[in-house]
């Protein structure tokens, strides 16, 4: 039995800069998914985007979200995944996509894409500034992409190896931290990160998904002294609320609000990641009005 499912491990190579994550996404994907009919490529896109935010916001010293995404002109238009940490708490997890026109389930998201960029969003809890890196989205692979971006816009060098079969999602970076200063550290570190990234490159998908970290971790680095830290859950969440959608619908204007209503009676929206529904009737969307003259009065509209 798998001890590891919807956990984050981190772990380091004692005695060097080279530390790592692992982890496992099984209720946590599903939970995220299962309300929205995606297509199987763009389902272990969004698995694997999810494994990776994980590792990357497991590696930030950040109480916040990390928002990943990916937008292009293709078929494909947006995927989104955010994971937020806070300490002490799971890791909660949202993630959804937008595409036009009609996916197969055999197109995977490469064949689906056009001047993607690749874009990295923190957005700290407790105040601090906001940070975006975008860098277009090269490679044939989630993981290729996500390593380029580290070494391109953070100058840090990241190994990344994601999986998705539909079910869970896992997967484990490994990182080489410019720590430390003297060159005798530094040469060691840099066999360290040579052997370990070396070591990693081996993992086969069916090991990343399927072996409890522990005996993943003896497999892959065995000769190393690994220190293994407790792990933290993770879980989905969706923030939205329906004040989040009525500032939302606020954004849209008193009369965009008023049109809706004339039009339909009433303003329903779907929260795009948990599917929740959010319905405003005649009442409720008088109270979104910002201009005190705009109130929606009983009209002829009442028969
Ligand atoms: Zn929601």
């Amino acid at each position: 039995m798998k001890n590891n499912l919807d956990t984050l491990q981190r772990f380091v190579f004692e005695n060097s800069a080279v530390r790592g994550n692992l982890v496992n996404l099984t209720q946590t994907l599903n939970l995220a998914l299962n309300q929205q009919q995606l297509p199987k490529g763009l389902r272990k896109a969004l698995g694997e985007l999810m494994a990776a935010s994980a590792l990357l916001a497991a590696t930030l010293k950040m109480n916040g979200a990390l928002v990943m995404q990916i937008q292009s002109t293709g078929t494909l238009k947006l995927l989104v995944v955010e994971c937020t940490t806070i300490t002490g708490e799971a890791l909660k997890m949202r993630a959804t996509a937008k595409w036009s026109e009609d996916i197969s389930d055999e197109q995977d998201l490469f064949e689906l894409v056009e001047h993607a960029q690749f874009m990295i969003t923190l957005d700290p809890k407790e105040g601090g500034q906001a940070y975006q890196g975008i860098v277009p989205l090269e490679g044939s692979s989630i993981s290729t992409a996500l390593e380029n971006y580290m070494l391109r816009s953070e100058q840090i060098d990241t190994r990344i190896f994601l999986s998705c079969d539909g079910d869970s999602a896992a997967g484990m970076l490994i990182q080489k931290l410019p720590e430390t200063m003297n060159q005798l550290t530094l040469d060691r570190d840099e066999d360290t990160w040579a052997r370990v990234g070396h070591l990693a490159s081996t993992v086969t998908d069916d090991e990343l998904l399927h072996l409890p970290t522990e005996t993943l971790l003896t497999r892959l680095f065995h000769q190393e002294d690994v220190r293994l830290f407790e792990p933290t859950a993770t879980e989905f969440f969706c923030s939205c609320s329906r004040d989040s959608v009525s500032n939302m619908l606020r954004m849209l204007g008193d009369e965009e609000i008023l049109s809706i209503i004339e039009e339909r009676g009433n303003i329903e929206v779907n929260c795009d990641f948990c599917n929740a529904l959010y319905t405003f009737d005649k009442v409720d969307a008088a109270q979104l009005l910002v201009s005190e003259a705009a109130v929606v009065t009983p009209s002829a509209k009442i028969h």
